[in-house]
């Protein structure tokens, strides 16, 4: 029983870490790069545990997982549906705020016999670091 509840205790502080660790705005981390500072804290954290908790925190909807980078997937603490600019050449991840977006709104689409639920959209480019 007490090993049981320590053990709650513990997946409860890790994951309040990792929240903490998240609430950063405009950082996208990989798992590992977030494993890196929360082992600051807790240095007994296994990569495989932040992987399960970031699954977990992702699924609650805290955090979101960005999916569309191709690459190594990343993480953001902002769980609010967001669009995102990636570089072409080193991969970093930036938010894109909807006001600097010129057009005129979302598309919309239907399609009978299917039921859609959102769409993806993806801006790509370089950021300032890879143009020097
Ligand atoms: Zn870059
Ligand atoms: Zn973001």
């Amino acid at each position: 029983m007490a090993k049981a509840s320590s053990s709650l205790q513990r997946m409860t502080r890790q994951r309040r870490i990792l929240m903490e660790v998240m609430d950063r705005a405009n950082w996208h981390p990989t798992a590992e790069e977030i494993y890196n500072v929360v082992r600051e804290r807790a240095p007994r954290i296994s990569l495989g545990t932040v992987y399960r908790n970031l699954d977990v925190l992702s699924r609650e909807g805290m955090i979101m997982k960005i999916e569309e980078t191709g690459g190594q997937r990343r993480y953001d603490g902002n769980p609010k549906p967001h669009f995102h600019v990636f570089c072409l050449k080193c991969g970093v991840v930036r938010d894109l705020h909807e006001n600097d977006i010129n057009w005129d709104g979302p598309p919309e689409a239907t399609c009978p016999g299917f039921t859609i639920t959102g769409f993806k959209l993806v801006f790509e480019g370089y950021c300032s670091a890879c143009l020097d």
